[in-house]
């Protein structure tokens, strides 16, 4: 591809990323953000605290470099520990080998991370305090409001990469312009709110660090994660309207009481509960899926603004670094920019469905099912089933966050395909003692044969 100048409208954690892709191969980036600039002043870094940074990502930072400096930011997580009602806890592990485990990463570290790094190619530019207002697709002409100046200007960009968001401005455009342009967001009923436990008193760690720990109770549910410095960021995931929800929170009394009846154990470490409920927003959930990601050669949409998805699987970012990852292995084999929009988005946006249904189906799992002795029960039986079969039997979840060789599309379908013979192998059954192996042969042979 000749290189040419290159502009990326939105400097969060996709777009910071992608500048380096395009860097690394001689390309003049210029990177219009927002908000200002965080490697100098505290500025929000949106959405949530922390992130799980799991082997897609990771596979993308290392493209770049990053990842050893990504890593030194992170905390592994080697599986889920699951408190009940009586604060009792239950570990159950993501797999079975040393190196499956998830990273808990904060969300301001990395993105400073990623532009500090991008900053330093002599071909990157940042311009910061840089809102897109407006777009003129086909004569690649970007409207920005510099929010420092108060001033408008126009930027050229004939070769645009939009990694604005959730929310994309170019997309909205593209909404009104493109013909036929498909786009549904959906919201979940659920919304979610941020809260802190503090570290000990002398800097500790209150529950156990290398864990992503969950309180489910069916409808709704509590997860932390924990941050360097010995805090967890803790989400509260429930209905906004109905008998538990945050509409019946609106007192101090109320939430001290619901968090006491459900979270008693974390309850009892956040003293100033009520005040931080209060003081942190509420946020919302939502799918978007939108198609075509792209206006010829002219712009495409990566990240969110073009698949943004609910947080459960931990798969939202680490989905965005995979859409650089496969952006970058174009940039070395196509010299068009229209046929390599075209072919991103062919390969991207098969994965990005699945990622999306499957992060939705998560949810269940992590709020509900995941407290069941059946879904421990088939838990095991996978991995027995991935020792008795290795390469053939990989757990769901393993398939997509500990292999990013597997695409998400295929992840789903090998996954659906499993969930038969763990129906099956666990029907009628409480112990892992009780499995029928020769069955397992046979679902397996069946399974090899499909
Ligand atoms: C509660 C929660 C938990 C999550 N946990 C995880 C997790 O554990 N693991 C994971 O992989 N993902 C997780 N995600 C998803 C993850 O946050 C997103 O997928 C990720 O932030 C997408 O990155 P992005 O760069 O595409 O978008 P963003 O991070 O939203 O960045 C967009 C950037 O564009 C800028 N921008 C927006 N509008 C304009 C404009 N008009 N002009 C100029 N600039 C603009 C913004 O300021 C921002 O810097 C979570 C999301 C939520 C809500």
């Amino acid at each position: 591809m000749k290189p040419q100048p290159i502009t990326i409208i939105g400097g969060g954690l996709v777009g910071a990323l992608a500048s380096m892709f395009f860097a690394k191969r001689g390309f003049d980036v210029t990177v219009l953000e927002r908000r200002g600039d965080m490697r100098k002043a505290k500025v929000e870094a949106g959405r949530s605290i922390n992130l799980a940074l799991t082997s897609r990502g990771l596979k993308a930072l290392t493209e770049v470099g990053l990842a050893d400096e990504a890593l030194k930011l992170a905390i592994p997580a080697r599986g889920r520990m699951l408190h009940d009602a009586e604060g009792n806890t239950t570990f159950v592990p993501y797999g079975q080998k040393d190196d499956e485990v998830i990273y808990s990463i904060s969300r301001g570290e990395l993105n400073k991370l990623l532009l500090s790094k991008a900053g330093e190619y002599d071909n990157v530019t940042m311009r910061f305090n840089q809102k897109l207002e407006a777009c003129d697709i086909d004569n690649g002409q970007y409207q920005f409001l510099d929010t420092e100046a108060n001033q408008s200007h126009t930027v050229d960009a004939p070769v645009t990469v939009a990694t604005d968001g959730a929310w994309s401005a170019v997309r909205k455009t593209m909404l009104s312009t493109v013909q036929n342009f498909n786009y549904a967001q959906s919201f979940e009923a659920h919304g979610y709110k941020e809260l802190t436990i503090p570290a000990g008193p002398n800097g500790e760690y209150q529950i156990e660090k290398e864990a992503l720990h969950i309180w489910p109770r069916a409808s709704f549910m509590l997860m932390a994660l924990p941050n360097l410095g010995g805090s967890f960021t803790v989400t509260l995931y429930l209905a906004y309207e109905g008998v538990q929800s945050f509409a019946a929170l609106d007192s101090k009394e109320a939430v001290q009481a619901f968090f006491e009846k459900e979270f008693p154990d974390a309850t009892a470490l956040m003293p100033d509960l009520a005040e931080q409920f209060f003081a942190n927003p509420t946020g919302a959930l939502a799918t978007i899926r939108c198609a075509p990601w792209r206006v010829g050669g002219k712009v495409m949409l990566l990240g969110d603004a073009s698949h943004a998805i609910v947080p459960f699987f931990g798969q939202g970012m680490n989905s965005g670094f995979e859409d650089c990852s496969a952006l970058g292995e174009l940039l070395d084999s196509e010299s068009d920019w229209a046929t390599l929009f075209e072919k991103l988005e062919a390969e991207r946006k098969p994965n990005a469905e699945a990622i999306a249904d499957l992060a939705l189906e998560n949810f269940v799992e992590m709020r509900d099912t995941v407290a069941d002795a059946k879904f421990q029960l088939k838990k095991e039986i996978g991995f027995e089933l991935e020792k008795r079969y290795p390469g053939q039997f990989i757990p769901r979840y393993a398939m997509v966050v500990f292999h990013p060789e597997i695409p998400y599309a295929e992840a789903k379908r090998r996954g659906d395909e499993q969930e038969i013979v763990l129906n099956e192998l666990s029907r009628g059954i409480s112990s892992l003692h009780q499995v029928n192996w020769e069955l397992a042969d046979q679902l397996m042979q069946q399974h090899r044969a499909a």
